[in-house]
């Protein structure tokens, strides 16, 4: 460097095949509603918080020693929490299913070695499989963001990937897989198929989960997190449900230690309260249905979600095609961030409380 200007990242000797990368990032931004980043828009309940405080005061006192390393009591009461029939042993957890899904990809990925996914779908499958050396196979979804069961499979034989990711309910979409397709794709993939399910807890009624395809099938893996219907995105704790070879096996990439003791006494304080947690699920549900009912009378495309939140597109059928980008600005010019996702003429925004939605509402109608 020459110039004597300030270094930038470009200027350090980076590893070649992350330069064309760009970093993850959502807009923080402090504006008075905020529906992007797919959070849980009630905060814990004071009992909860309470029970926290004096949970994080008792692990402090004893912060010398490191925490559980395999985090064997959060475990059992994460299979607890799932039913099915799973124990500890089927359970894994880390800081943020972003965590889980490295350690799968450091595992079962890596150089030498090819991941699959059906975009558009969660950017961060892509950049941790890149992060990890690991080859990134895009596969399309259908024009309404489905999987065609045949194209799916076919594509799976013909790339032969290490890793099949297929997130379900999808981000940015919303729309599940069916499970009879997750089941196909389990069996058509030579490696390991890890479905994401995020967003499993707000499935609408008939939507079924993975989880109950886990016995007999050691090469799936169900994903999980604390950060969504749990409204704990602060406190960092994704999970995953898989035979315990698997588990074994991560245990060869985790770092020692990797969940702290204040996160484990958070996340297992949490799921004390999972009933007063999880009652804020049906609210955050009939927001999502409110939002997908005014955009259709509307008249705008929407994607039926299984989520809480909803993919749509900002123009009428046969009206002057609008800029996703200029709605999003005009949105959040009235106060109200959604999310850009980088789909042609469409956004995404995240079911809030009534008044939150409502003021999305009000907001998009005027720009309409
Ligand atoms: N998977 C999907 C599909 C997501 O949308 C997200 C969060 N946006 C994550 C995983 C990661 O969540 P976290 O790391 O907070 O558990």
């Amino acid at each position: 460097k020459t110039d004597g200007g300030p270094f930038s990242w470009q200027d350090l000797p980076v590893r070649d095949d992350l330069r064309a990368l760009t970093p993850y990032g959502a807009p923080q931004l402090d504006v008075p509603v905020r529906l992007n980043t797919n959070e849980n828009p009630y905060p814990p309940p004071p009992e909860l918080v309470a029970d926290l405080r004096e949970a994080v005061t008792a692990a402090a006192a004893t912060l010398n020693r490191y925490p559980d390393r395999d985090a064997v009591e959060l475990r059992k009461d994460l299979a607890q929490y799932l039913g099915h029939g799973l124990t500890g042993a089927q359970l894994w957890a880390a800081n943020g299913s972003n965590e889980v899904i490295q350690q799968i990809l450091q595992c079962f990925g890596g150089a030498g070695r090819s991941a699959l996914g059906f975009e558009p779908s969660y950017t961060m499958h892509r950049l941790i499989a890149l992060a990890t050396g690991t080859r990134w196979i895009a596969e399309p979804r259908g024009a309404d963001f489905s999987l065609d069961p045949a194209a799916a499979l076919a594509a799976i034989r013909r790339h032969g990937p290490d890793v099949v990711f297929l997130t379900s309910p999808n981000n940015p979409t919303g729309n599940a897989a069916p499970r009879e397709l997750v089941e196909a794709v389990v069996d058509a993939a030579p490696g390991v198929v890890v479905i994401d399910e995020a967003y499993a807890e707000f499935f609408r009624p008939g939507t079924a989960s993975a989880l109950s395809l886990l016995p007999g099938r050691p090469r799936l893996i169900v994903i999980r997190t604390m950060s969504k219907a749990f409204a704990m995105a602060g406190a960092r704790v994704g999970y995953l449900a898989a035979d315990p070879a698997v588990i074994d096996a991560l245990l060869l990439v985790r770092l020692p230690y990797h969940l702290s003791a204040l996160t484990q006494a958070a996340a297992r304080t949490a799921l004390a309260h999972v009933q007063a947690l999880l009652g804020t699920v049906d609210a955050v549900k009939a927001q999502r249905d409110r939002i997908v009912d005014e955009l259709t009378a509307l008249g705008l495309p929407v994607v039926p979600s299984d989520a809480n939140f909803v993919a749509f597109g900002v123009s009428r059928a046969g009206e002057q095609p609008r800029e996703a980008g200029a709605v999003w600005q005009a949105l959040l010019d009235r106060g109200v961030l959604v999310r850009d996702v980088g789909l042609a003429g469409m956004l995404r925004v995240t079911a809030g409380t009534p008044e939150e939605t409502g003021a999305f509402l009000t907001a998009l109608k005027e720009i309409l």
